[in-house]
């Protein structure tokens, strides 16, 4: 119900557009462009996910294919890379057909010059992703994990992947689950966030930090200094349309600061996660459903 009435109601396209670039990859390039000239990384993000038919997945890989050849010829692809999701090229039909799918836009990242993340899903594909991950990198070396520091075994993934050349964004963790894989209050998820940070940032690899949270900007800016980084060394990362005056205070003080920016017709899941997330933006989101 609620998709039907965002997409007949323009006052609700605001919302929407707050947090997602638009439907084209043109509406995705002209968002990086604004941000690159803003100073920021990016990474894009085709949305979709769940996908379980073999021709949508093919769909994906496409979208994906014309976006990084289209980075190519707008030179951003030193400061622009893709994130994308296993669940969309058919992770839950066949992880041999979402590998091999991946591995397209891997080849494709490669050919433009630039890099690719694999997110994190819900709990129940962390090995899958991880297995993927794993192969990915035996041809493509920089590509990137995903680990959710609200899931009690992350940090022994972040062990794992801590090591020369890896690349991971730490991040909470977006999806409901159940507390025998994943802590549950907001003072545990912290307190595992920053036991990964460590481990990422005593690492060999590239972190990456994926957080608005003043409070683990704030300590993860710390120990970046403690654990004897530059700034260049490390990245923090945050969502299009999400504390941009913070975005820009962190590159402001010399930070790499990379925005996540999803674009694409399929938004609806990414925006419920982001409502979810604050109660002001379901709020924002209500008032101009009914247009108040
Ligand atoms: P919170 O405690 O949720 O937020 C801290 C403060 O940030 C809030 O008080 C508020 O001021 C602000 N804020 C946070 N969220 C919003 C919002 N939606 N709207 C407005 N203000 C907000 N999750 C996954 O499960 N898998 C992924 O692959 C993944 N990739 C991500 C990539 C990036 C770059 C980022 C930034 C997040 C990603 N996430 C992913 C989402 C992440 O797991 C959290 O759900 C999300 O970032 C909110 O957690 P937080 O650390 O910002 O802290």
């Amino acid at each position: 119900m609620i998709r039907r009435a965002v997409t007949a109601a323009a006052p609700t396209r605001a919302v929407v557009d707050r947090f997602v670039a638009g439907e084209t990859t043109a509406d995705a390039l002209r968002v990086a462009t604004e941000l690159v000239g803003a100073g920021c990384r990016v990474t894009l993000d085709h949305l979709g996910e769940d996908v379980t038919v073999p021709a949508e997945a093919a769909l994906t890989v496409d979208a994906y294919t014309e976006l990084l050849g289209a980075l190519a010829d707008a030179g951003l692809a030193d400061r622009v890379e893709v994130s994308l999701k296993l669940s969309s090229l058919g992770q839950a039909l066949d992880e041999e057909l979402a590998a091999g799918n991946a591995a397209r836009i891997c080849a494709a990242a490669h050919a433009a010059g630039t890099t690719v993340t694999l997110d994190a899903e819900d709990h129940t594909t962390t090995d899958s992703t991880l297995r993927v991950l794993a192969r990915l990198r035996e041809r493509w070396p920089s590509v990137g994990a995903v680990l959710q520091a609200y899931l009690r075994r992350s940090e022994d993934d972040c062990r794992a992947l801590a090591g020369p050349g890896s690349r991971v964004r730490l991040c909470k963790g977006a999806y409901a689950e159940p507390d025998v894989v994943a802590f549950s209050t907001a003072a545990e998820i912290r307190d595992n966030f920053m036991r990964c940070a460590e481990v990422l940032l005593t690492g060999r690899g590239y972190p990456m930090f994926a957080t608005h949270d003043p409070v683990l900007i704030a300590l993860v800016t710390d120990r970046i200094r403690a654990a004897g980084r530059g700034v260049g060394e490390v990245e923090f990362q945050m969502l299009h349309g999400v504390r941009p005056d913070e975005q820009r205070r962190l590159v402001d003080t010399g930070h790499i600061v990379r925005i996540y920016v999803p674009y694409g017709t399929q938004w609806y899941g990414y925006l419920m996660r982001r409502l979810a997330e604050r109660p002001a933006n379901a709020a924002f989101f209500l008032r101009a459903l009914i247009g108040r």
